[in-house]
């Protein structure tokens, strides 16, 4: 009974991903939905199953799990568009399938209960940014987050082009925007990593989905919340936060606190236990 309790959270997330799974099986007669939410719940619940048992590295091993199959197998094998780019598309062709559902899920519904999990957790771009050496910024946060916006209304006004100008072939071009798209954002990600001295530079600054992400994540049910008997305010928890958030202040508009990935590196460097 003590055990179950204690992994209660990681048996909770496979259920709700069977949930959606069934679901989403039975409700669209197909079986390909069945593998896809089984296989993103069981990789998120052994890495919680993991962080319980204390292993150091049990968020990355989710990273690599579900990036790697988001990139390599939807992306790469089944051609599937996951990026901003394939949303739309699949939005514009009433399309309500594979990139429209992971969108409704991952970044724009899901994150009112689990935040920026996806964020921590899955994203195939801060999968590889995350080997980078600047785990923590070494350098003050800048003020170009507005830079989003415009990357954001680029990617709406390249799809919605295509589909004025009427373009044929549009899959094979999907296809393509994924891979090039890829490979540009893996591009200024790793600069942009080198020149802030900041890993997630990326993310704060250029990522079109945190228009989605961070309005979402605001009245997200699952947060990283400071016990104040405990704190004795040492502020170990701030420095070693990858995305400038003070976890100790609880309030919804706290300091950067849509950019939270629940990474959990504040709660394992806390030296009272106090979040
Ligand atoms: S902000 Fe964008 S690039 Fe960064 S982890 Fe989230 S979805 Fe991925
Ligand atoms: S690390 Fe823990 S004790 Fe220190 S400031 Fe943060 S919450 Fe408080
Ligand atoms: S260190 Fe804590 S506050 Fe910062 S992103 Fe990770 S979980 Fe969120």
């Amino acid at each position: 009974m003590k055990n179950i309790r204690k992994y209660l959270h990681p048996i909770i997330i496979l259920v709700v991903f069977e949930a959606v799974a069934v679901t989403l099986w039975l409700t669209k007669n197909n079986l390909f939905y069945l593998f896809n939410f089984s296989y993103i719940g069981l990789s998120i619940s052994l890495g919680v199953f993991l962080f319980i048992r204390k292993y150091k590295h049990a968020r990355r091993i989710v990273q690599l799990l579900v990036g790697l199959y988001m990139l390599v197998y939807l992306g790469l094998i089944c051609r599937e568009n996951m990026q901003i780019e394939g949303f739309w598309y699949y939005l514009f062709t009433g399309v309500f399938e594979a990139a429209t559902i992971h969108y409704a899920v991952a970044k724009i519904f899901g994150p009112l209960i689990f935040g920026r999990g996806w964020c921590g957790y899955a994203c195939w771009t801060a999968m590889v940014l995350d080997f980078l050496p600047y785990k923590v910024p070494a350098q003050p946060r800048k003020r170009i987050g507005w830079v989003r916006y415009i990357t954001f209304s680029l990617s709406l006004i390249f799809v919605a082009a295509l589909f004025l100008a009427k373009v044929g072939q549009m899959e094979r071009i999907m296809f393509w925007a994924f891979i090039v798209g890829n490979l540009v954002y893996y591009g200024i990600g790793i600069a942009l990593a080198f020149a802030f001295q900041d890993n997630r530079a990326f993310c704060k600054y250029i990522c079109p989905i945190t228009v989605f992400l961070k309005p979402m994540s605001y009245f997200s049910l699952i947060r990283i919340q400071c016990n104040k008997d405990k704190c004795v305010n040492c502020g170990k928890c701030k420095r070693v936060c990858p995305m400038d958030v003070d976890p100790t202040d609880n309030a919804r508009n706290r300091k950067n606190g849509t950019e939270c990935i629940l990474c959990m590196e504040c709660v394992k460097n806390c030296p009272k236990n106090a979040l």
